[in-house]
């Protein structure tokens, strides 16, 4: 999908990044690629994603489009495409990141849940998208044997103190694609 942000609506144009999407170890926005160290704000695509368990962030990373295809490319194909096909069947566009936009349960009343945003410089690019766990564990179902140790391979070599089991997938290409 190539986004032309000159096209889009009112409430779909790039803001300011929310503190939501701040890093609490920072204190402050994201500057570098949790993956490859390398600046992100020097105009190429990046994604945050937080993980909350009730108000208190226990995951969060920024991870370049660069480093983000590469994780992707040690999923399988079926996966992708059954992730995807998630995605767009599920999506509720909302413009308030205030409930799951793949259920529609409120923000306030699930427990946990992951934050994605797709950032460029200083900006959301789009809206943020909420995935409350419940959601999170349907779209792990769709996902092969492969590509679910690729994931667990990924977060224990990038983010060493991590609890096993938590899902994370980096994947701005499957998102925006
Ligand atoms: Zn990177
Ligand atoms: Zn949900």
């Amino acid at each position: 999908m190539e986004l032309d942000p000159e096209n889009l609506p009112q409430n779909l144009k790039p803001q300011p990044i929310p503190q939501l999407l701040h890093s609490v170890f920072e204190k402050g926005p994201f500057k570098t690629c949790c993956v490859c160290s390398k600046v992100l704000t020097d105009g190429r695509l990046y994604e945050i994603q937080k993980v909350f368990k009730g108000r208190e962030a226990i995951f969060e990373m920024a991870i370049c489009h660069g480093c983000g295809e590469e994780v992707a490319q040690e999923f399988s194909n079926e996966s992708k495409e059954n992730m995807k096909k998630f995605l767009v069947d599920n999506f509720r566009p909302a413009p308030e990141p205030a409930q799951c936009h793949f259920c529609g349960f409120p923000r306030n009343l699930v427990p946990n849940f992951t934050i994605v945003g797709m950032c460029q410089k200083f900006s959301l690019l789009v809206p943020s998208i909420i995935m409350c766990e419940k959601c999170t564990e349907r779209l792990q179902g769709k996902l092969s044997r492969k590509t679910r140790e690729a994931q667990g391979d990924f977060i224990k070599d990038n983010f060493p103190g991590v609890p096993e089991g938590l899902d994370v997938t980096p994947s701005p290409s499957l998102i925006l694609g």
